[in-house]
Formats: structure tokens, sequence, C-alpha cells
């Protein structure tokens, strides 16, 4: 989670430094263009004049590719089109003075081009915004359909709780006015409504159909039959709760479907000496919603690796001073980069060469020259396996958190990062009051949705920027970057009391479950992370001698 920050801080200064460098090279580049133009007007021989649009075409080539991905998407715009122009003008039907004029002018116009844009556009791949610590601005709105009062309200608080924004309607009238006005998240409705003329299901069904994208539908019901799920699946819903609804079983069900809805961006790497096809490679993946960083010197490959931590890494096979697959054995040394799958990006078509690269490391060959649907469709699946595997590995089943070792690299990193940027960050050590007791009461099976339902809370209430971890049983770790901490105090405070507020179902019992946490943050002088965790570990303690259910 925390990671994204950093790629984006790093991404961004990357992108800034290869940026100046870009414009650098273009106050030269480009008057160049011009005179090249010039000559090219006054050459006479025809066999001269070829070759030289030739070497005017691939430079505009190149050009084209780069300027995009610097974000001067006019300069970009431009250069593909004297590019063409240059082709049409190679096909010998078109090859004329007048044409060669224009095409002359319109490169001397280019250095004009860049004078005018001298801020580039956007970049590709924004910086994301974290989440604000207060949700309320950026909470997913929940629509819920529940004719019996009581049960719809308590849903609707339970849900606020977790840190939505949830409404309440008796009525598909009242439903459908909110609908009018401002559009939910997701939906949630009752089967069953006396008073109306249609049920819920049909009601879904028909709004379904009127709408763009279908809605996150979930459906609660006191019917368990056959017939009613597979009505509810024909509606395309995404989650059947039998009545009285365990709410942080079915929250869950909810953050599973927007999970769906909104992965994080694929993280590629690009090692390539070559810099405009590197630039033309990432040009293709940004335009694909990837995050991309490239790579031209294989000696930074450790701090590359390191900082950007990507899931994919595309990699040149030719290159001076270390080649391809000699840079893949060594990404190989490092368990830690074992979870990365890197393909080879080589005009290599030789199968022996291939096979040969790939025993030695390497995970798939792809030749270039690739279409970018190719490229686009080959990184994207090794990716989306990756990170599947990643996961499985990494996060805890039952909450979908990090792991104890994952969550507290993640301390060291954040700490890290602290150090740099002058930021204070906060660490927060969970545990849930007389958690025993909830297993002997209710089962170990109310327990673990107790455990589930405090993750979630979590997933909710901090922002996208915080690593959330599952510490040990019933124990979590919550790394918090920028956050100073009081800020944290107030944070965790707001979550402990959230937390009391839910109302958990065991059979017919209802029951309460309260958490006590503790805070350490990077404020007070140099630390270590194993010293942070213990400061916060400390505070637990304290927390829970205290009486529990507090905040330390
Ligand atoms: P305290 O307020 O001091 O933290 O008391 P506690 O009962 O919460 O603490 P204790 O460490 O004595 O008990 C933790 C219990 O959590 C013991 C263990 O059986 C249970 N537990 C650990 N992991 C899981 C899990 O994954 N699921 C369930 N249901 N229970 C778990
Ligand atoms: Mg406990
Ligand atoms: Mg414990």
């Amino acid at each position: 989670m925390s990671d994204s920050s950093a790629i984006n801080e790093e991404l961004q200064r990357h992108l800034n430094k290869l940026g100046e460098d870009f414009a650098a090279r273009l106050g030269q580049e480009l008057p160049q263009l011009s005179r090249d133009g010039q000559t090219l007007l006054h050459q006479h021989g025809s066999a001269e004049r070829l070759k030289q649009v030739l070497q005017l075409r691939d430079q505009l080539h190149k050009l084209a590719g780069a300027a995009g991905t610097f974000g001067l998407a006019k300069l970009g715009q431009r250069a593909r089109e004297l590019e063409q122009q240059a082709d049409a003008w190679l096909q010998a039907l078109q090859q004329g003075q007048q044409n060669l004029e224009d095409f002359c002018a319109g490169l001397a116009q280019l250095a004009q081009l860049q004078l005018d844009s001298e801020t580039p556009d956007k970049p590709a791949t924004p910086a994301k915004k974290p989440r604000a610590v207060t949700p309320s601005a950026s909470a997913r709105r929940i629509y819920i359909l529940e004719d019996q009062a009581a049960i719809g309200e308590n849903m609707r608080l339970t849900l606020n709780n977790f840190g939505y924004h949830a409404e309440h309607f008796s009525r598909i009238a009242d439903l459908d006015a909110a609908m009018q006005g401002c559009q939910p998240d997701a939906l949630i409705v009752d089967v069953n409504l006396p008073d109306e003329q249609q049920t819920g299901l049909e009601y879904a069904a028909a709004l379904q159909k009127h709408l763009e994208h279908s809605l996150p539908l979930l459906v609660i019901t006191t019917h368990d039959d056959f017939a009613t799920q597979l009505e509810a699946v024909r509606v395309g819903a995404q989650g059947y709760f039998v009545k009285p609804v365990d709410i942080p079983q079915l929250e869950n069900r909810l953050e599973r479907c927007f999970a769906q809805q909104q992965g994080e961006p694929y993280r590629v790497l690009i090692i390539d000496d070559d810099r405009e096809l590197a630039c033309r490679y990432s040009l293709i993946l940004r335009g694909a919603n990837m995050h991309v960083e490239m790579l031209h010197d294989p000696a930074e490959i450790f701090t590359c690796m390191h900082s950007f931590n990507p899931e994919v890494v595309l990699l040149d096979v030719n290159m001076p001073n270390c080649t391809g697959p000699e840079l893949a054995q060594i990404i190989r040394f490092n368990d830690d980069w074992l979870r990365v799958p890197i393909i080879y990006l080589s005009a290599e078509t030789g199968i022996a060469q291939q096979m040969s690269a790939l025993i030695k490391a390497g995970d798939d060959f792809v030749t270039k020259p690739i279409s970018d649907n190719a490229l686009v469709t080959t990184v994207f699946s090794r990716a989306q396996r990756a990170r599947l595997l990643s996961d499985a590995l990494s996060r805890d089943s039952l909450t979908g958190l990090l792991k104890h070792a994952d969550i507290k690299d993640q301390v060291g990193i954040e700490l890290e990062r602290a150090q740099r940027s002058g930021k204070p960050a906060s660490v927060a050590m969970l545990d849930i009051d007389w958690f025993k007791k909830v297993n002997d009461n209710y089962g170990h099976a109310a327990g673990d949705n107790v455990i589930r339902a405090l993750a979630n809370l979590l997933r909710q209430r901090l922002r996208r920027i915080d690593s959330l971890g599952r510490y040990g049983g019933e124990e979590f770790l919550v790394v918090l970057p920028d956050c100073p901490a009081d800020q944290a105090r107030r944070v965790l405070d707001e979550i402990r009391q959230r937390f009391a507020e839910l109302h958990f179902i065991a059979d017919a019992n209802e029951f309460t479950v309260t958490l006590s946490a503790g805070i350490a943050s990077t404020e007070n002088g140099p630390a270590s992370a194993d010293a942070l965790l213990e400061t916060a570990d400390r505070a637990l303690y304290s927390a829970k001698n205290g009486g529990r259910n507090r905040v330390q």
C-alpha cells in the first residue's frame, strides 16, 4: 500500500529529471532538424535526398515516441505527422518539390512548437492523492432497501462505522428518488417487500437494465432456497445474505466487490540501453494504465528494484557492459525478487539463443518489433499472475492484510522514508481485548469474523498510503507515513470507538468487542525499526494495564 507513494515520488522525480534532460536535448535537436531541412531543400542529388529523408524519418519516429512520453503531446503529434509525411514522400508517387518544401517548413516549426509549450502537459500518470484521513468526502455511497426500519437502520449505522456513506430506504419510491439525484457505489436490497408491487429482486433487475454499468448488488433475505439464489445470480448479485445478517461479513463482501473494481496499476520496470525505445514502450504501457520506470544503467538495478518494487521486469538482451541474461541472473541471486517475472525483449529470433538465455534466468521471450497490443497483453497477463501469486504469499488469508514479516519490513521502509523526507511516520500496534473470551463464548468462527471486521475497518478508515498487517493472531500493526503521533492517536482513537460500536452476531447472540492500541512515532529522535516496534508494544501493554479499550 504505502509502496504507491514511493513509486509516485520516485517516478515523479525520475520523470522530472528525464524531462529536463529531454528538454535540453530538444534545444539542440530541433534547431538541427530545421537546419537539416534547409540542406535537404538545396540538395539536388536524388540518392542523397532519399538518404537524408530516410534519416529524418527515423529521427522523427524516435521524437514522436519520446515527446509524448515527456508530456509534450503536441510536439509528439506533430513529429508523428511529419514522420508520416516523410513516409508518403518516400513512396515514389508523391516525391515532388512542393511536398518537400512543406515537410521542411514543418521541420522548422518544430523548434517553435517546443518554445511555445515550455511547460509539458500533465504526465501520463498523475501522482495519486492519498485518501484523506477522514474519509467522509471520498466515502463510498451505499443504498439499502429494507422495509423493516430497525434492520435497515442498524445496517446503515454499522456500515457508516466502517467508513461508508450508507443511506437506508424503506420504500422503493424513496430509493428511486435518491437514485435520480446521486447514484450509489453499491446497492443492498431486501427480497421481500410486502407493501410493494414488486420484490426487491424484481426492482433491482429493472434498475440494472437502465444503468450503463451495473451496480454491485448484495441481496438480503429470509429465504435460503435455491430458486431465490438463482434469481439473485441472474440479477447480477455479488452477495447473498440470510437474516439475521452478519454485517461485518456483508461488509467484507462489499470490500471484495470494490477491490475487484479498482486494482492498483501494475508496476513495470523497463531495462534497455536504447532510451528512445524504452520511452516508446513506457508510453504504451502507461497508456494502458501501468506504472512504468526505465533503467538505462544496469548497475543501478539494486536501488531500482528496492525503491520501485516492480511486478514485471522487461529486459533487453543486448546491452553494453552487462547483457540481459547476466542481469537476470543477478536479479535471481536475491530471493526477495523471486516473484518478479523477467521478460526478455529482444530482436534475437534464433531459438537457440533464446533458449540459452532462458535457461540461465528469465521467464519469457518477446521479440522486437512487438505490436503495442501484444506488448500490453504480455505484460498485463504476467503482472496479473505475479500479483495474484505475490498476494497469496504475502497476504494473510483470513484478512487479506500483510503477513508478519512483510508488515515488519514496511516499518523499516517507512522509517527510512521519514528520515529522508523529514516527515514523521507513526506505527501503531493494535490488539483485541479479551479475545480469548470471544472464542470461548461464541466459537472460533465468530472470533474469525471479529478479526476480519477489524481488518476491514482499518482498510476503510486508513489512507491508501498506510500499510496494514496482521502481526499475530488478534494483533495488528499499521504503519502511517507522513503522520505525527498526535494525528495517529486521533485516527486510531476513532477506529477504536467505531470498532466498539460494531455489533456481531453468533447464532442468536449479539455481542460487541473492544481493542487497545499503542503508538510510536519517529518524532522522538533517531530510531530503528525494532526500537519503534518495541515502543509501540510497550505503549500497547500499558493501554492494556490501564483498563483496555484505549489508545496509548
Ligand atoms: P488481552 O485483552 O490481554 O489481549 O486478552 P486476549 O484474550 O485477547 O489475549 P490472549 O493473547 O490471551 O488471547 C488471544 C486469543 O486469540 C488466543 C487465540 O486462541 C486467539 N486467536 C489467535 N488467532 C486467532 C484466529 O485466527 N482466530 C480466532 N478465532 N482466534 C484466534
Ligand atoms: Mg488480545
Ligand atoms: Mg494478544
